[in-house]
């Protein structure tokens, strides 16, 4: 398996997450999820996170130009020359038209992306399901509902994007943890 450059793509509750705590360890690689940096950004209070947390508490789509930044940053660290998973982003065209700009610039390009698909039922049960555990506040159903419809018009169309370059691979996601990973790592090849 020598791909190190990766991306998780996929709607809420498709396990990308999880599925990129399992890579990492194999892949010796950092997770890069925006969706955790910004978390992270919302609980210190920084200027980012007061702009985040209300669009965020909606399920709406945090701005480009903040998103972009937060990742470009990251990505520019040098634990990131060995490989990434990406996972939450690119969510639009602009951020994986910039996206490629960079990792070009940087002479690192993307290798493989995958597209885990699930059910629209099983991903609300699941997310309704993380919702109890972890108690998100972005997890009750009408935020889950609305995350949905902006993953379908504003993320799926990436699958397209990166079957254009040739990278896509799509997978099922649904089944166990082992079953979705096992997927994974056939079509990384190894
Ligand atoms: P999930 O995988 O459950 O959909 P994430 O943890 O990736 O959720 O993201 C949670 C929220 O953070 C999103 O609904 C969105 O508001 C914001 N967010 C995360 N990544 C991005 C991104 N790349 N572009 C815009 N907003 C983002």
């Amino acid at each position: 398996m020598s791909a190190s450059r990766l991306l998780l793509l996929g709607p809420p509750g498709a396990g990308k997450g999880t599925q990129a705590a399992i890579l990492i360890e194999r892949l010796r690689v950092p997770q890069i999820s925006t969706g955790d940096m910004l978390r992270d950004a919302v609980a210190r209070k920084t200027e980012i996170g007061l702009k985040a947390q209300a669009v965020m508490e909606r399920g709406d789509l945090v701005p480009d130009e903040i998103v972009i930044g937060i990742a470009e940053e990251r990505l520019r660290q040098s634990d990131a020359e060995r490989g990434f998973i990406l996972d939450g982003f690119p969510r639009t065209l602009a951020q994986a038209e910039a996206l490629d700009r960079l990792l070009e610039k940087l002479g690192r390009p993307l290798q493989k992306c995958i597209a885990i698909s699930v059910d629209e039922d099983e991903l609300v049960a699941r997310l309704l399901k993380r919702a109890e555990i972890e108690g998100r506040s972005d997890d009750d159903e009408a935020t889950i509902r609305n995350r949905m419809q902006v993953y379908r018009e504003q993320t799926e169309p990436l699958v397209n994007h990166y079957r254009g370059q040739g990278i896509a691979h799509e997978v099922k996601g649904k089944g166990s943890v082992e079953d979705v990973e096992q997927r994974i790592l056939e079509a990384l090849g190894g």
